[in-house]
C-alpha cells in the first residue's frame, strides 16, 4: 500500500466530522482565551512571597562562603545530581551543589502534595537507578519515594560534601585572569568556581491567577508546590485528617490538580473545584513493582528500556514497546509539541491531517471515558476537554473523574467567565456566584522559564563585563545549548538549542553526561578553558532554525496554557528538530571527532 495519500476514508468510518470538531475547538479556546496572555498571572514573589516560601526545611544560618571550588552546580534536582555524579566517577574532587531548596530533590523536594507521583513510568523516569541499587515500589512512583532517591544518589556520589542548600545564586562574573567564575548568593557568598554548570529547572517558581481581591482572602491559602500540612493533618499518602470539617476550594485542574483533587474529595468536609478547562484523563494503571519482573532484570536493562522509551515515543524505529503505556501508544500525537522523526514519505498537509485523525479518535475515546466515569450529565459535560491531545500536558488516572461522583465535591466551570471572577474575604465568586470557603488550595502552576539566563534571575557578565541575556538578545546562540562563546567554561543543561521529550529527566541525563565528559577532558588535557568558538555556535544556531519542525499553526490553534505563552503562540526556544535520539547521535559524534575544539589554552595548542 502507498503511503503517499492521506487515509481521508476514515473519517466516515469514524463517524468523525473534522470540520465540525475544528469549529467545537476554535470556539472553546475562544471561551477561555484571556487578552492579557501571561500576564494574568501573578509570580509568588514580594506582595504573594509567602506562597513561595519553603514550609519544610527551617532556614539554617552559615558564614558565607569565601572558598574556590573546582566545579559549582546550581540546582539540586535530577539534572544537577547527575552531572555531581558522574563527574564524581570523573575524578572530581571538588564539587559544590548549591540549591535555593533546603535538600535535594528539586522539583521533588518541593511538591510534596497528597498525591503526588511522577507521571512517567518511573523506570525510565527515576535515573542512576542499577548504579544506586534501587527498584522503585510503583510503576509510577510516590514523590517520596523519588525524593528519597534524589537523596540515595547524593549520598551514593557525595554529594553531601560541600554543600550550600538555601541559596540562590545572584550573581556570576567571570574573571579571564584567574579563568574562574566569581559566584555571589543571596546568602552574602563571594566564592570562586573554575567550571559552573546549571541545571535550574523550568517550572520552579509557583504562580497564582491574578483574580482581583485575591489579597483580601482571610480563609487560609496556599499553593500546591508548598503544601501546608500543618493546616490539612496527614502527608503525601493522603488522610488530611484536619480537612474534615473545612469547607475547601481547590483552583486548577492541570496535572497537579488531577493527583491532588482526589484526595481532597475523600477528605475535605466539602469541596469545590474551580476548572477553566478541563484536562485528558487517560488510563492510569498504576501498580506495585512485580518482585520476579524486578528479579529478572539483567545489568544494563535501565538504559535500555529509557532509551526504548524515547525512542518509542519519538517515533524513532523500534521492534518492541517496552513500557507499553499511555505515552508510548500515541508517538504520533506527541510530535505536535515535541518534535521527533517523521514519516518521510508523506507530505506535510498529507502528515498533518493523518495526524489530525488519529487526534481526533484518541481525544473522542477521552471524552467518552467521562460519559462513563461520572454519573451526571452536566458534570460530565464540562469535564470533557475540546481541544487536540498535546494542547496541554496529557493527564492520567484512575480516581480523578470519580471523584465528581461524591456528594461533597461540585465541580465549577469557569470558562466563559476566564476563570474565577473574585476573592471577597471569605469566599470566591464566579460570575455572580459567591462560594464560601475556609481554604483555598491553588494548583495553578508554575512560571515557564526555559533559562535562568533568559528570564534574568542567573544574572551573568562573562570575559569583558559582556552580560549573556545581552549576548542572547536575538535568541539564545549556543553550541548545543551548552555554553557560549565569550563565557568560558560555563554550562547549561535545559531544552534551549538542545533536546526536549516528555520524559525530560533523561534528557539531563544525557546532557549531564556529556557535561561531565567535556569537563572530564578539559582536565585531562590541562585545558585552561572550555569555550565554542563564534563560528561553531552560529553553525549550531542554524542548524537548530533550519531543521525545527514549525508547529506554530497547531500552537495557534491551541487552547491557552503554558505550553503556547497562554495562546499567543509559540515561544522563541527551539529545540533541536529532528528529535532527542538524534541529538544523542549528533553528541556522540562531536564527543568522537571535534571535542577538542572546544578546549582552550591546551599546553602546546597555538593561540589565536
Ligand atoms: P498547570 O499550569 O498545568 O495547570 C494550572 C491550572 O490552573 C490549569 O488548570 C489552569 O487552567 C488553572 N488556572 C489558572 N488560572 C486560573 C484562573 N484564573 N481560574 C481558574 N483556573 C485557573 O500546572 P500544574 O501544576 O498542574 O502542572 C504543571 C506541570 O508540572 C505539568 O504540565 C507537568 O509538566 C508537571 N507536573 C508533572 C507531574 C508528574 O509528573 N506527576 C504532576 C504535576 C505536574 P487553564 O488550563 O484554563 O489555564
Amino acid at each position: 500500500m502507498t503511503t503517499n495519500q492521506p487515509d481521508t476514508h476514515t473519517i466516515g468510518t469514524d463517524e468523525i466530522d473534522l470540520g465540525a470538531l475544528r469549529d467545537r475547538y476554535a470556539a472553546e479556546r475562544e471561551r477561555r482565551i484571556r487578552p492579557e496572555g501571561s500576564g494574568q498571572y501573578r509570580r509568588a514573589a514580594g506582595e504573594f512571597g509567602y506562597y513561595a516560601k519553603d514550609p519544610y526545611t527551617p532556614l539554617v544560618e552559615r558564614q558565607p562562603l569565601t572558598d574556590r571550588v573546582e566545579v559549582l552546580v546550581i540546582g539540586g534536582g535530577f539534572g544537577g545530581l547527575v552531572t555531581g555524579a558522574r563527574l564524581r566517577q570523573a575524578g572530581v574532587e571538588s564539587i559544590r551543589m548549591m540549591d535555593e531548596a533546603g535538600d535535594f530533590g528539586g522539583t521533588w523536594y518541593w511538591n510534596r502534595y497528597p498525591g503526588v507521583r511522577c507521571d512517567i513510568e518511573s523506570y525510565v523516569y527515576m535515573p542512576l537507578l542499577e548504579e544506586v541499587g534501587t527498584i522503585p515500589g510503583w510503576r509510577y512512583a510516590p514523590g517520596d519515594e523519588i525524593r528519597e532517591h534524589a537523596v540515595a544518589i547524593a549520598e551514593r556520589f557525595d554529594l553531601y560534601r560541600d554543600t550550600a542548600f538555601q541559596t540562590r545564586v545572584t550573581g556570576l562574573t567571570w574573571n579571564e585572569d584567574a579563568a574562574e567564575w566569581v559566584v555571589e548568593t543571596d546568602r552574602g557568598d563571594r566564592m570562586r568556581a573554575r567550571f559552573v554548570v546549571t541545571s535550574s529547572g523550568t517550572l520552579t517558581t509557583p504562580k497564582l491567577p491574578g483574580i482581583p481581591g485575591i489579597e483580601t482572602f482571610r480563609g487560609h491559602t496556599f499553593h500546591t508546590s508548598r503544601w501546608d500540612y500543618a493546616y490539612t493533618g496527614g502527608d503525601a499518602a493522603g488522610g488530611l485528617e484536619g480537612l474534615a470539617d473545612k469547607r475547601v476550594a481547590v483552583v486548577g485542574t492541570g496535572a497537579t490538580g488531577l493527583q491532588v483533587i482526589p484526595h481532597l474529595g475523600r477528605d475535605a468536609g466539602s469541596l469545590v473545584v474551580f476548572q477553566r478547562t478541563p484536562s485528558t484523563v487517560d488510563v492510569r494503571d498504576n501498580r506495585p513493582t512485580d518482585p520476579e519482573w524486578a528479579a529478572s532484570l539483567r545489568p544494563g536493562w535501565q538504559r535500555e528500556r529509557q532509551d526504548n522509551f524515547l525512542a518509542v515515543i519519538s517515533g524513532e524505529a523500534h521492534d518492541v514497546d517496552l513500557v507499553g503505556d499511555g505515552w508510548t501508544s500515541v508517538p504520533q500525537l506527541q510530535r505536535a509539541m515535541i518534535t521527533g522523526r517523521v514519516d518521510p514519505d508523506l507530505s506535510p498537509e498529507e502528515r498533518e491531517l493523518a495526524d489530525e485523525m488519529l487526534d481526533a479518535r484518541k481525544m473522542t475515546a477521552i471524552r467518552a471515558r467521562v460519559d462513563e466515569l461520572v454519573d451526571d450529565p452536566a458534570t460530565a459535560q464540562a469535564l470533557k476537554p475540546w481541544y487536540r491531545y498535546m494542547c496541554k500536558r496529557p493527564g492520567f488516572s484512575d480516581e480523578y473523574l470519580q471523584t465528581f461522583n461524591r456528594p461533597n465535591v461540585t465541580l465549577v466551570d469557569t470558562a466563559d467567565h476566564g476563570g474565577i471572577t473574585r476573592m471577597t474575604e471569605t469566599g470566591v465568586i464566579v460570575g455572580d456566584t459567591e462560594y464560601e470557603v475556609d481554604c483555598v488550595v491553588f494548583a495553578t502552576g508554575f512560571e515557564v522559564g526555559v533559562s535562568g539566563v533568559l528570564s534574568g534571575t542567573l544574572p551573568v557578565a562573562g570575559r569583558g563585563g559582556a552580560t549573556l541575556l545581552e549576548a542572547w538578545g536575538r535568541g539564545p546562540e549556543t553550541l548545543h545549548g551548552f555554553y557560549t562563546h565569550g563565557f568560558p567554561n560555563l554550562f547549561h543543561l535545559g531544552s534551549l538549542q538542545n533536546a526536549n521529550s516528555v520524559n525530560f529527566v533523561h534528557i539531563l541525563q544525557d546532557q549531564a553526561e556529556h557535561i561531565a565528559a567535556v569537563i572530564g577532558a578539559a582536565r585531562a588535557a590541562g585545558a585552561r578553558m572550555v569555550e565554542p568558538t563564534k563560528e561553531a555556535q552560529a553553525e549550531w544556531g542554524r542548524i537548530v532554525r533550519t531543521t525545527a519542525i514549525d508547529n506554530a499553526t497547531f500552537q495557534a490553534e491551541c487552547t491557552p496554557g503554558y505550553y503556547n505563552a497562554e495562546g499567543r503562540g509559540r515561544p522563541n526556544t527551539s529545540s533541536y528538530g529532528p528529535g532527542p535520539v538524534a541529538f544523542h547521535d549528533v553528541l556522540q559524534e562531536w564527543r568522537r571527532t571535534s571535542l577538542d575544539d572546544v578546549l582552550v589554552g591546551v599546553a602546546g595548542q597555538a593561540t589565536t
